[in-house]
């Protein structure tokens, strides 16, 4: 069923919105703009303003993990977050924010705590999931909010 659509992509480098059919998902596309990989096995480190247009235009999931430099449970779930990504993808992107350097974003996402991780997809805010975690629990989240329409 996902053959015969297009997802619309927010380049995480100028964030300019990318049309992207598909199937050419895992043919490492480009932004039309910049010609930054658009979907990458990678997290990109992302800002507030970066993040509120790709929570409004992409139909692609994506996943953001709030933390700070400051937050031992934050950096200790780095890697393993990093693991989900790559196991992830191209079905899904991760990006982050620091929200030392960006405090906008605690305010408008009403974060309490880090690490937090926010779930975006089709302009909504999916589910979220609290303190750090391991690999395989962070893909089995995004799994579960994603598979109906995978
Ligand atoms: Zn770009």
């Amino acid at each position: 069923m996902d053959q015969a659509m297009s997802h619309h992509i927010t380049c995480l480098s100028c964030a300019t919105v990318n049309r992207v059919p598909a199937e050419r998902l895992s043919a490492h596309p480009k932004c039309g703009t910049c010609g930054a990989k658009l979907v990458e096995a990678k997290v990109h480190d992302i800002d507030t303003a970066t993040l509120r247009k790709a929570e409004t235009k992409d139909t692609l999931p994506l996943l953001v993990d709030f933390w700070a430099p400051w937050c031992g449970p934050c950096r200790a779930m780095a890697p393993e977050f990093s693991k989900a990504a790559q196991a992830l993808s191209p079905h899904a992107r991760f990006a982050k924010i620091n929200t030392q350097v960006h405090g906008d974003a605690s305010q408008r996402y009403g974060i309490r705590g880090i690490p937090l991780l926010i779930l975006f997809r089709n302009g909504q805010e999916v589910a979220r999931l609290t303190g750090a975690r391991p690999a395989a629990e962070i893909e089995a989240f995004v799994r579960s909010h994603t598979k109906a329409r995978a």
